[in-house]
């Protein structure tokens, strides 16, 4: 493959969880980014130029693809949202090529908006959730993906056995192991809707398999109440810890409404907890405390949560994380953080050290951004002009593996 030679600001990951602008070139050859030169921009480029920012794909810790076309089901509580909306949405995965469909159409949707990195759950249906990781593999994407796992208090069509379950999933694992371009997570709803022998079959086969565990934890207090009343009375944290699904390798998306003790189990197990603040605001959920979680040692992520979460664009998302902080009074994060949160810090919240930063032998999933705003003369911080005043069409170029895979013209 030719030689590509990317020029612009780069976004660059500098010490301490936060990211800086540099003029430089990026050389992308054979998928993979083989040079960077810094300080100096050539007059002739393949892409970019002098205003332009060029930054790694966005990474996504949290989406569900099959609820792409539920997006604005506005006006619902968290269960009642599941069982009106969500699952009969579901359902309709029955079909394996609907779910192609819908994830090639997901997927492009994430490309045009900057995310070329996911962790999404796709559904309980076995042969939709191959289709739709078969789909992610041919687009080159990075990702996991998950067959859903629910055995209970879920519409009839949508729960199976455990054993069915469990037994899907371990195949899905050995298809796509976790060294892979796209890999598969072991993922439990939630405890709600599983039974305690399922959940202790999922961290098992999650630790034999060595796969990525995603569930959802503490959404809202009626949530958090229906599992102690499932579980006798156990905390929600303590039936996760017991299944052995709170591993170093596990992504627990919400964890809205948390104890002390709930914040510790996740920080000696080296858990991510997943921050949605788009969802948690459009369903009423509540807010994280990020900083309190942060203070406790547990390691973040950030989701964009769709079809709860409205917003695509990762840096929508990153601006709603600054925003929910600042309203509930929390310590915020800057902008330079919050763009690093995007790229860099959730490639080490997944695992994924071969996505998230510009640098030499990563893959070469980056995109060219054209801001027409002054964002290089103003007296801002240009990292958070260009947060706060996103815009998607300055998307010219979303590359994935050295390959354009979105332009806009
Ligand atoms: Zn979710």
């Amino acid at each position: 493959m030719s030689k590509l030679i990317i020029a612009g600001q780069l976004l660059k990951e500098i010490a301490g969880g936060v990211c800086g602008i540099v003029p430089g070139v990026v050389v992308v050859q054979d998928e993979v980014i083989t040079d960077i030169i810094e300080q100096v921009i050539p007059a002739s480029a393949d892409a970019g130029g002098e205003q332009a920012l060029i930054c790694p794909g966005f990474i996504d810790a949290h989406l569900h693809l099959p609820q792409f076309d539920i997006v604005g089901a506005h006006g619902l509580r968290l269960m009642n949202w599941l069982s009106e909306v969500t699952f009969p949405a579901e359902e309709r995965w029955n079909d394996p090529c609907f779910a192609a469909d819908m994830t090639r159409w997901a997927a492009q949707q994430l490309l045009a908006s900057g995310t070329t990195a996911f962790a999404g759950y796709a559904t309980v249906h076995h042969d939709a959730t191959r289709a739709a990781m078969k789909c992610v593999e041919s687009l080159g994407m990075k990702a996991a993906v998950g067959q859903v796992l629910m055995n209970r208090n879920a519409n009839p069509a949508l729960c199976r056995s455990t054993s069915q379950l469990l037994q899907e999933a371990a195949s899905l694992a050995d298809a796509y192991p976790p060294d892979g371009r796209v890999e598969f997570a072991v993922t439990p709803r939630f405890a709600i809707a599983c039974t305690d022998d399922l959940l202790v079959g999922a961290g098992a086969l999650a630790a034999e398999k060595r796969a990525l565990i995603q569930t959802h934890l503490a959404e809202t207090i009626p949530e958090c109440q229906r599992v102690s009343e499932l579980f006798d009375g156990e905390g929600y944290v303590d039936v996760y810890r017991r299944a052995r699904l709170l591993t170093k390798k596990s992504v627990l998306a919400h964890c809205i409404h948390m104890q002390a003790d709930d914040m510790h189990a996740l920080s000696e197990t080296n858990s991510v907890a997943a921050h949605c603040p788009v969802a948690n605001s459009f369903l009423g959920a509540g807010s994280m405390n990020r900083s309190q979680l942060q203070d406790c040692g547990v390691r973040l992520a950030l989701g964009s949560d769709i079809g709860a979460g409205y917003e695509r664009s990762m840096v929508r998302v990153a601006r709603a994380m600054i925003e929910t902080a600042a309203a509930i009074g929390a310590d915020f994060p800057t902008a330079a953080e919050a763009w690093h949160r995007i790229t860099a810090g959730n490639s080490d919240a997944l695992g994924w050290p071969e996505v998230g930063r510009l640098r030499v032998g990563a893959s070469a999933d980056l995109l060219v951004v054209e801001p027409d705003i002054p964002w290089l003369t103003t007296r801002v911080d240009p990292l958070a002009m260009l947060m706060f005043g996103w815009d998607d069409r300055w998307i010219r170029q979303t590359m994935v593996r050295g390959k354009s895979c979105f332009r806009r013209e």
